[in-house]
């Protein structure tokens, strides 16, 4: 009697973590919506407002650029395409007159369905860190 229940609760527990990885890497690979990143010059932690890298708007709480994040190989990149007052396709909605997005590496003027690419640090305990690469144009050059 005793082992069929063990097997029981070991196999529900199996269940349940399967169920809770499935949700978290969905919740990963899908948009994340990031407030509160750091860029390279602005380590700053716990600051309220912090730039967007795209058109330079300061943002506000609750104003967040739109990020994608995920892996390639090694790598753990994050597509940049902007904030309320620069991307056009921002799940927020976006605010007028729009503002014109750059490269943060290169400054070339972003088109309709252009964004940053960036390298993702995650250090334990700390703000998830991100590195500006550049645009597709630019970040294979120099
Ligand atoms: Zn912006
Ligand atoms: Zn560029």
């Amino acid at each position: 009697m005793f082992p069929e229940i063990l097997i029981i609760v070991i196999l529900f527990g199996i269940l349940i973590f399967l169920i809770i990885s499935t949700l978290k890497n969905k919740h990963t690979v899908e948009d994340s919506l990031l407030e509160g990143f750091s860029f390279d010059d602005d380590d700053d932690i716990g600051e309220d407002t912090h730039p967007c890298p795209l058109c330079e708007k300061a943002l506000r709480k609750g104003e967040r650029v739109h990020s994608v994040i995920y892996n390639r190989g090694e790598d753990r990149l994050m597509n940049i395409y902007g904030c309320p007052w620069c991307y056009s396709d921002h799940p927020a909605g976006c605010r007028e007159p729009l503002r014109d997005r750059r490269c943060p590496s290169c400054k070339v003027l972003f088109k309709e369905g252009n964004f940053a690419i960036a390298r993702v640090f995650e250090r334990p305990g700390r703000k998830m860190h991100v590195h500006v690469l550049g645009c597709p144009v630019c970040r294979h050059k120099d």
